[in-house]
């Protein structure tokens, strides 16, 4: 669980929390609180991007690709949109890229919409690697925008009070909007999180992490995985280590938070909304339960009928019956001899919690 670090390099009175996964902060942006609860959708606004970091993580799938996703759902239209908002039960959006701001117009219809239909309250916070004039802020501060964080390139880390990241910050603050900086933890970050102290705004550090995209450009810049278990790049932990002692406002995130609790936490949620009666939900978020496919599914029917299993524990399907797993299991001798010589087969699933979610493990028996 969490524990309070005491280490002599920070001064007395800074306190610094770490979790069980590496992640440590002595600072929570609302934006950040809200993601580690799970309950942050994850809006990625267009995959076209003016810069070339070499650590870029987006998939071929995404980058360079003018397309919406809200989670991991494809977005064609407002509805999507919601839809996932309330799937999740989302109690607030980040709003991410490629380069958000290169389509502004949608930037602003969406923190609109989702303010107008969840409420002032639903916190939105946006990412992006330009430095937006005070016209563009007071656009996103118009439409109610919770929470902007800079995104500045490596280069510029040296000298980042004459850059227009430091004029940004200044004006999103006076426009009432909370600023801050997110970068990966690589070097140069002292140099950012003097920068961020300076201008009073927090700094997000993520942990490097190899993606099947960057995997090269990560090993010709030095890098190396941190262990076979975890897709962290060996020594990026390090240097937010040192970015600690420039800055009050840090929070480090590591690889393995983000797979490990954010996304855990986020499908717990969607299983809570989605899961049935007679669903298992696993700690992971997951549902497991049994199904009865393929073959004389009529005959199927009155079985389960015959046995007065109640109807709140099965629900029939296209082409199959999915039921709660321990009544599967129970009935398998019974129903096997029966059902098999039509085709039937069961089965007990464990698979993500949306439709057509991804199959983690699947028992025949
Ligand atoms: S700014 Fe973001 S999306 Fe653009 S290249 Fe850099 S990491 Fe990739």
């Amino acid at each position: 669980m969490e524990k309070l670090i005491e280490d002599e390099m920070f001064t007395e009175d800074e306190t610094f929390t770490e979790d069980e996964t590496g992640s440590f902060y002595s600072h929570l942006s609302e934006g950040c609180r809200l993601c580690q609860e799970g309950a942050k959708m994850v809006l990625f606004v267009t995959g076209l991007c003016p810069k070339s970091c070499f650590y870029c993580p987006l998939s071929d799938g995404r980058r360079g690709k003018d397309l919406v996703f809200a989670n991991e759902r494809s977005v064609k239209n407002d509805d999507d949109l919601l839809k996932e908002a309330e799937l999740m039960n989302a109690l607030g959006t980040g709003i991410t890229g490629g380069e958000p701001l290169l389509k502004i117009e949608r930037v602003l219809h969406y923190i609109r919409m989702l303010k107008a239909s969840f409420g002032k309250e639903h916190h939105i916070h946006l990412y992006t690697s330009l430095a937006p004039d005070r016209q563009i802020l007071e656009k996103l501060a118009d439409a109610d925008l919770d929470e902007i964080r800079l995104h500045p390139p490596q280069e510029c880390w040296k000298d980042l009070k004459n850059s227009p990241y430091a004029g940004t910050l200044k004006n999103a603050k006076e426009l009432g909007i909370e600023a801050g900086i997110e970068i990966p933890a690589l070097e140069g970050a002292e140099k950012v999180a003097a920068f961020a102290e300076e201008m009073d705004v927090f700094l997000n550090l993520n942990e490097l992490e190899f993606s099947d995209n960057n995997s090269r450009a990560l090993l010709k810049n030095g890098f190396c995985l941190e262990s076979d278990m975890s897709n962290a790049a060996a020594g990026s932990c390090k240097f937010a280590n040192i970015a600690f002692q420039a800055c009050r406002k840090v929070h480090f995130c590591s690889s393995t938070y983000k797979d490990a609790v954010q996304l855990r936490k986020r499908f717990q949620r969607i299983a809570k909304n989605t899961s049935r009666g007679f669903d298992e939900i696993t700690e992971d978020g997951t549902l497991v339960y049994g199904i009865i496919e393929g073959g004389n599914q009529e005959l199927a029917k009155e079985t389960l009928q015959s046995m007065e299993i109640p109807a709140e524990l099965f629900e029939i399907k296209a082409g199959k019956i999915e039921i709660a797993w321990w009544v599967l299991e129970e009935l398998r001798e019974g129903i096997k001899e029966k059902l098999e010589p039509s085709g039937s087969r069961l089965v007990i699933i464990e698979r993500y919690p949306f439709e057509d979610g991804l199959v983690v493990e699947l028992i025949p028996l």
